[in-house]
């Protein structure tokens, strides 16, 4: 599992989709939320959206590997994707924020890897959010002042990146994943293997 966290604007979508297209063993986690989807969003593929009440009863079914309040609505991670894909060998890709990220971590702590993607300057951010022209003005505004407590739990991640340059943060991130994927506990049949070398 692969956690991606970051403030909204700081490029998290973007490296997300790229990584998923070089890596076709990666699947994405979708969440449910409550917020209403933006307009180039679609259901299944982005989100999950759901109403307050939805949401409610699918907490109550302890469908979710991880939940959080973020921005006054509801984000969640539904668990059995999650672990169909682990099951069938997938790596799972989750755009989560610092809360799920530490439900995750206590939950199934050497499973994960996270990464947390820092903007290059908060001027830079506040540029992103208002050239992708997703959120109104006062949406943009209200991310701003949250981006700084985000970025407050940036110490709780296993590698931080600043993506300054897309391109140049896409080949780190390739990097993590490469260096993971050869750790000793990750590779399966290795034991096997080192044994016929006897
Ligand atoms: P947005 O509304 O811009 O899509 O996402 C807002 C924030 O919610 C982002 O930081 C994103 O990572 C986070 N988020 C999205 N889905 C989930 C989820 O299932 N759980 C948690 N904890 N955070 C989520």
């Amino acid at each position: 599992m692969l956690v991606l966290s970051s403030p909204s604007g700081a490029g998290k979508t973007t490296l997300a989709r790229r990584l998923l297209e070089t890596n076709s063993d990666f699947v994405m986690s979708v969440s449910a939320t409550t917020r209403a989807a933006r307009d180039n969003e679609i259901e299944g593929r982005d989100y999950y959206f759901v109403s307050a009440d939805e949401f409610d009863q699918m907490a109550n079914r302890d469908e979710f590997l991880e939940s959080a309040i973020v921005f006054d609505h509801r984000y969640g991670t539904p668990s059995k994707p999650v672990s169909e894909a682990l099951e069938r060998g997938s790596c799972v890709l989750f755009d989560i924020d610092w809360q799920g990220t530490q439900q995750l971590t206590e939950n199934v702590r050497e499973d994960v890897v996270t990464v947390f993607i820092l903007p290059p300057s908060l001027e830079e951010l506040a540029r992103r959010l208002k050239s992708r022209g997703l959120d109104a003005e006062e949406v943009v505004r209200d991310r701003m002042a949250k981006a700084t407590n985000e970025i407050s739990h940036w110490r709780e991640y296993d590698y931080v990146l600043v993506n300054e340059d897309v391109e140049q943060t896409m080949i780190q991130l390739q990097h993590i994943v490469g260096a993971e994927r050869q750790r000793r506990e990750r590779q399966i049949g290795l034991l096997d293997f080192v044994r016929s070398l006897d």
